[in-house]
């Protein structure tokens, strides 16, 4: 078992059992509560009255320095099971809460972690804000605090609010680099047409993709693509599958343009729009023949009614609550 190259010093403390008595697949991260530097993290853990060390130590410099050999067990957490599985790492902090570490220590933290980790065989480093998920390894949990098996603030609120944020950025290097941009197909969803413009945002328009135009993105910028003319913007582009495999294309062309048609159709199916007196159900026809006879009902010009089924409803129920209100007007004036 190695330990980090990214440590530079090795002073080892006696506080300690050797070796470890289970593999390594948990970290423990301290605060120390002071900007030790490593030369005086390494003089401190040395002390045998102390019983205390760690596997490594990270002053506020960045430097990382080696305490307790990966392969041996420190004595950290308070806790004998923990050590013996966790890699534990004490990082120089401020003395007073929240006991925040500064921006050199965290970014060797991610480092030394991520290192740990590539070496240890573990894939991926999982946080739970939930102690009993933490204590007993649940759900892949394998980052625990010593606030959890004794009496103490360790590692402090700044470190122990930001784990799920140490996860992440371990975990972001342990995947590795973003993969490289490839060139994608999409198809401008944009019914009055997409500008293509020489720069992002507020370049010239160059011409209008007009809608459905299939294009070819080879860059990206912020929300924007290239697509070998000009620069257009991605909300307005539905991204298709690869040239490479035509049926997969055509079923992603369909999904764009052709699933709106569908909805629009289904949606008509439910709400019909009537262009002639004929098309109206029977029992709304005399309302609507009497509306149209007196030009309260114009239709949409060349004798098309251009009515919704729910508009036709909507029609013959003012009508009807109308003439019966006029109806009870005429009652109650006889009465009178
Ligand atoms: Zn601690």
């Amino acid at each position: 078992m190695s330990n980090s190259n990214l440590s530079c010093m090795r002073v080892i403390s006696p506080n300690r059992n050797s070796p470890r008595n289970h593999k390594i697949d948990t970290i423990t991260i301290h605060c120390v509560v002071g900007q030790m530097s490593v030369e005086s993290l390494c003089s401190h853990f040395s002390n045998p009255n102390l019983g205390a060390s760690c596997n490594y130590g990270i002053g506020p410099d960045g430097r990382i320095c080696t305490i307790v050999d990966e392969c041996d067990r420190s004595w950290c957490t308070s806790d004998w099971e923990n050590d013996h599985r966790a890699i534990t790492i004490e990082c120089a902090s401020d003395a007073f809460y929240p006991y925040a570490i500064n921006a050199n220590v965290w970014k060797s933290l991610i480092n030394l972690c991520a290192d740990i980790c590539k070496r240890s065989g573990i894939r991926k480093l999982v946080w739970s804000t939930d102690k009993n998920t933490r204590v007993n390894h649940l759900n892949g949990c394998n980052l625990t605090v010593h606030r959890d098996y004794d009496n103490k603030s360790c590692p402090g609120d700044y470190i122990y609010g930001r784990l799920g944020q140490i996860a992440k950025e371990v975990n972001q290097k342990l995947d590795g680099p973003a993969a490289p941009f490839k060139a994608y197909q999409g198809q401008v969803n944009a019914t009055d047409g997409l500008n293509c413009r020489t720069a992002p945002v507020s370049g010239q328009v160059l011409k209008v993709y007009s809608d459905g135009t299939v294009v070819t993105i080879t860059k990206e910028d912020f929300g924007w693509g290239y697509t070998g003319e000009g620069w257009v913007c991605l909300d307005y582009i539905n991204k298709i599958a690869s040239a490479k495999d035509p049926a997969a294309k055509e079923d992603s062309i369909m999904d764009g343009k052709q699933v709106e048609k569908i909805v629009k159709e289904v949606l008509n199916r439910q709400n019909p729009v009537y262009n002639k007196l004929e098309d109206v159900p029977s029992y709304w026809r005399a309302d609507i023949k009497e509306l149209v006879d007196k030009g309260i009902i114009a239709g949409t010009g060349g004798g098309k009614l251009g009515l919704t089924m729910t508009e036709a409803k909507m029609a013959v129920i003012v009508k009807r609550a109308v003439e019966k209100s006029q109806d009870a007007g005429g009652t109650e004036a006889a009465g009178a």
